[in-house]
């Protein structure tokens, strides 16, 4: 039977997602690459350099995804390849303690005061689940609260949507996740603050740890506003949970000390009690990585009863692009041009969309930004989903013609990389303006 998304012929994007339709589900290996919100065929890409995608067909675009946010030097930065190369000759995996491990630890250390100890695994979905599990095991406490919009990898415990009412938890959002295994996690509407009171009136002494994005970037980019935050870590200290930051996009993005340093900026001694991170901090490689302070840490195996292990974590040729990565970004001036030229972007998109009538809100912090066709930036996941997909797919689509690679749903942030410069802007601000001229029909 032929698939009918499967087109028979056409361009070689057309050709190459066709026969991968054929024997990978949905011809991906994650779903949002696949264009199912905005439609259309997914660009297969040969390489990339600097702050460009090339796709097979040697077609360029501006890359505002940076691999979901790992790239924050652009493609192929050379000291980060020289390291990678080094790295290599020397085996790939050893399943046994490195020095380099150590290094990139430290390293991490030296930028969030607020962790004492690291453990390092592969994944982002791996961090977020075992910061879950260490959260248990270090209150004696089952209950996980989570915010609606908020994104923290696919374990079972977080694929999970509102239950009827604060009184019960919630339900899972993807098949195959038992009702027993969300039973414990409640989902709250993120920045509100009497639902939080609430909830923690309720069910405050069950509750082991509360995940939150502290920057929302997986829908589109909302901020944690500041009294929702310090309410958060308030109702922590007060009922004994765990405030859990996954900062797997907001690391080493937002700003070298991720989003707690932004609010520890307006909140000093803020801190949460277990970070989360991943992206940045495999430089482009597949790591991540959970810390806390020491007290924390020590409740995980070896030393302590909550299991925890990896293969291949701390792999030698991840940290050695970590490691090279994070010293890049360390460089005094880094973060300051790197959220100069964000904001940039978001100005001139700001301003391209006026100049066409289109209304449009935007915001960005370190090399993260987002941007909604409304002029009110949304500051929760309903008023996210309650602008308009049809007019952003529009809007995603004449951008890609035109060689700008945005993020392929609106519920998605964009990133900036160190190697977009004045062209690339340039060259997307007027492909905006050209894209915005076509909404106003
Ligand atoms: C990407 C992401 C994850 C999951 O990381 P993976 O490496 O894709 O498993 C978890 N939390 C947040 C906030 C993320 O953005």
């Amino acid at each position: 039977m032929p698939d009918p998304h499967v087109a028979a012929s056409g361009s070689l994007n057309d050709q190459l997602f066709a026969s991968a339709q054929r024997v990978i589900p949905g011809g991906v290996n994650s779903p949002v690459r696949a264009f199912r919100a905005v439609g259309g065929t997914p660009r297969f890409i040969a390489r990339a350099e600097g702050a460009w995608l090339i796709d097979v067909e040697g077609k360029r675009y501006v890359d505002y995804i940076g691999s979901w946010g790992p790239m924050i030097l652009g493609h192929g930065h050379p000291a980060v390849l020289e390291a990678v190369r080094e790295a290599l000759g020397d085996g790939l995996s050893f399943g046994a303690p490195t020095a380099r491990e150590t290094e990139l630890v430290e390293a991490v250390l030296a930028q969030v005061p607020s962790i004492d100890q690291l453990r390092l695994v592969s994944s982002g979905t791996e961090a977020a689940m075992s910061a879950i599990r260490l959260a248990r095991g270090a209150t004696g406490r089952n209950g996980i609260v989570k915010f609606e919009g908020c994104y923290h990898g696919h374990a079972d415990a977080l694929l999970v949507k509102a239950g009827s009412g604060l009184a019960t938890f919630g339900n899972p959002t993807s098949a195959g996740v038992p009702a027993e295994t969300v039973q414990h996690t409640l989902v709250l509407e993120y920045n509100n603050v009497e639902q939080l009171e609430e909830a923690f009136a309720l069910h405050g002494d069950a509750i082991a740890g509360v995940m939150v994005e502290p920057i929302a970037g997986n829908m589109n980019f909302v901020r944690a506003s500041l009294p929702f935050m310090k309410r958060l870590r308030e109702l922590c200290n007060t009922h004994g949970a765990l405030l859990i930051f996954d900062e797997v996009m907001t690391g080493f993005r937002v700003a070298l000390g991720g989003a707690q340093s932004v609010y520890e900026k307006a909140v000093p001694g803020f801190v949460p009690d277990i970070s989360v991170f991943g992206k940045v901090i495999g430089g482009g490689m597949p790591l991540a990585a959970f810390g806390a302070r020491r007290g924390i840490m020590e409740r995980l195996a070896p030393l302590g009863p909550v299991y925890q292990a990896g293969t291949l974590s701390g792999n030698p040729i991840a940290t050695a692009c970590g490691l090279a990565t994070l010293r890049e970004i360390a460089r005094p001036g880094f973060f300051d041009s790197l959220a100069a030229r964000t904001r940039q972007l978001v100005d001139g998109l700001r301003a391209a969309a006026q100049d066409a009538g289109v209304a449009l809100s935007g915001d960005s912090e370190g090399g993260l930004f987002g941007f909604f066709l409304t002029s009110e930036l949304p500051q929760n996941y309903g008023q996210v989903i309650a602008t308009d997909a049809a007019r952003f797919n529009r809007f995603f689509h004449a951008m890609l013609e035109r060689g700008v690679y945005l993020a392929p749903a609106l519920y998605e942030a964009g990133f900036v990389s160190a190697a977009h410069g004045d062209a690339e802007i340039e060259a997307t601000l007027a492909a905006a303006r050209e894209s915005f001229a076509l909404l106003g029909d």
